[in-house]
């Protein structure tokens, strides 16, 4: 057990005896314990927070921003910490666990700077000019329920956390079982940053018990995780008439054009295929590439991916650390040798490096690919990835389309106008042209999502801050109630109204012909 990693478990709010170990993915070995959440825990913790949220709600917006600077600000000065606690609970390599790290800035600058306009009254069209008026105000839901994933525990913790709290509501968030010390590390900073106690709360244990108890008491749930469990997420709020968000998974197509930079797009298509050794849900796990330049570029892909390295030290040495654990190798093991049983080649990688550490996997490059193996149509979640020749642009589109998921594309074109004009016809939910998924990303002031089984719902921009709100309208009508007067005949009510919907149809119409 190592004391460091155990300073922190008090934070769970937990009764009961039960603990869980956490294993470092780099040996194998044991980092520590936390203590499990029991279903009452997670109620309790809920109705604590329902009580702080109330008083939260009234505080001014500004001074709600403040706390959230001032927690950026901790972040970065505890910047050693993190990427310790980052690299040791997921084997991630230290320039990965670096770009989380950073991530957890744009996502608190994105809710202080965004969060004003996005949450305040907002004047509509009312039903009667001059005789009423309509607004709509935003309310915080109450409180929001986090349930995140291992592969980047900290960001898309916060990512959801953070526009959450922004627009005054409490949260609590339920880690994955295999990553619970980041997040009780922020939650340590939260409160050094000033957010009142209760309003930010750590429950942990298993998905089912603890996750499930959670959806049955808190006003919206905000998950990101595997499309299963997204399914079974999205059953129960519906039960309980709750809104939710999904970000689940994908099996992301990457389309290289014949007038693409061949080297920059080898280079690019790396980063997109083996950041965090594939374990990023917008990783591309299928290549399309124009046949002139298909063989020229599966070379130059393949001399990028061989340039990468492996390593588990705390250096920033290694482009790529560790899977998860055994059950991720096992499946990228699966995945490789059922493609290689169904005729597919290994152009480089295509096997375990248990002399870097347990659960290291090389970055495989696979061509010849047939296109029912499970390689071409489930998501892998590993550094793996087939490259396949398409004869047209139109086979391109077809070939990127042809999944049942829908969360990130990306297009390589020496021709903006091409490439863009090719990204509006993949049905994702974001497409980057020229770049693997960093341009979306960072695009904080931009809708984050999934199409199909990629999810429901989406983060950044001011989407991502308002899905934690209930929209109000307030209408007011200045002349008391809009009714027809009585002393009318209703004949001469009809004959007006019908008059006057046609007058008001054929202006329109003469004001658009005017201003076309
Ligand atoms: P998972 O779905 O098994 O677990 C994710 C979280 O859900 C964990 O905290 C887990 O404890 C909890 N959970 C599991 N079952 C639950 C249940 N029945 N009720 C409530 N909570 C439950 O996730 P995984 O498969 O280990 O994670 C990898 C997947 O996540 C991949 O498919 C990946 O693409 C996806 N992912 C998506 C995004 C995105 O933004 N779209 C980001 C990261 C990961």
């Amino acid at each position: 057990m190592c004391p460091q990693f155990d300073d922190h478990s008090q934070r769970v709010v937990s009764t009961g005896t039960e603990t869980r170990a956490v294993i470092a993915p780099a040996t194998g070995e044991p980092l520590g314990s936390v203590p499990e959440s029991t279903a009452q825990d997670v109620t309790a913790a809920v109705e604590t927070a329902r009580k702080r949220q109330a008083q939260w709600a009234e505080v001014p917006l500004e001074t709600r921003g403040a706390v959230i600077e001032q927690f950026a600000e901790l972040v970065l000065t505890h910047r050693k910490s993190f990427l310790d606690t980052l690299q040791a609970e997921t084997g991630k390599s230290r320039q990965t666990a670096l770009e989380e790290l950073l991530d957890i800035q744009s996502t608190c600058e994105h809710a202080v700077d965004r969060g004003p306009a996005a949450l305040a009254d907002e004047p509509r069209k009312p039903a009667f000019s001059l005789l009423s008026i309509a607004t709509v105000t935003y309310e915080p839901v109450g409180v929001v329920g986090v349930i995140s994933p291992w592969n980047y525990p900290l960001n898309l913790a916060m990512v959801d956390t953070i526009p959450a709290l922004l627009a005054g509501n409490a949260v609590v968030l339920k880690p994955d079982e295999k990553t619970p010390y980041g997040a009780l590390l922020l939650a340590a900073l939260l409160e050094q940053a000033g957010l009142p106690d209760g309003l930010f709360q750590i429950v942990a244990g298993d998905g089912e018990t603890v996750g499930g108890r959670l959806i049955e008491t808190v006003d919206y749930v905000s998950f990101t995780g595997g499309t299963e469990t997204g399914r079974a997420i999205a059953e129960q709020a519906g039960r309980n008439l709750i809104d939710c968000s999904l970000e689940l998974g994908g099996n992301n197509p990457l389309v290289v054009l014949d007038d693409a930079d061949i080297q920059q797009a080898a280079g690019g298509a790396a980063s997109a295929c083996f950041s965090n050794v594939g374990q990023l849900c917008l990783s591309a796990e299928r290549i399309y590439v124009e046949r002139s330049i298909y063989d020229t570029f599966v070379r130059a892909f393949v001399e990028e991916t061989e340039r990468l390295t492996l390593g588990t030290d705390q250096s920033f040495g290694a482009d790529l650390g560790s899977l998860i654990n055994e059950t991720q190798l096992q499946k990228v093991q699966s995945h490789v040798d059922s493609a290689r049983e169904s005729g597919a080649t290994v152009q480089t990688g295509g096997r375990p490096r248990p002399d870097v550490g347990p659960y290291c996997y090389e970055p495989t490059v696979l061509t010849d690919v047939a296109p029912d193996s499970r390689v071409a149509c489930e998501e892998t979640f590993g550094p793996v990835v087939s490259v396949t020749p398409v004869d047209s642009e139109a086979e391109a589109i077809e070939r990127a389309n042809d999944s049942p998921y829908g969360l990130n594309a990306s297009v390589w074109s020496g021709d903006l106008e091409r490439g863009e004009h090719i990204a509006r016809q993949i049905n994702c939910g974001t497409v980057c042209v020229n770049d693997g998924f960093t341009v979306a990303w960072s695009a904080t002031d931009a809708p984050m999502g999934g199409m199909g089984e990629s999810g429901i719902g989406r983060r950044h921009g001011p989407e991502g801050i308002r899905r934690y709100t209930e929209s109000r309208t307030v209408a007011v009508s200045r002349v008391g109630p809009l009714e027809f007067p009585d002393q009318l005949p209703t004949e001469w009510l009809v004959t007006g109204f019908v008059g006057i919907s046609r007058l008001r149809r054929r202006l329109k119409r003469t004001i658009r012909t005017v201003r076309d």
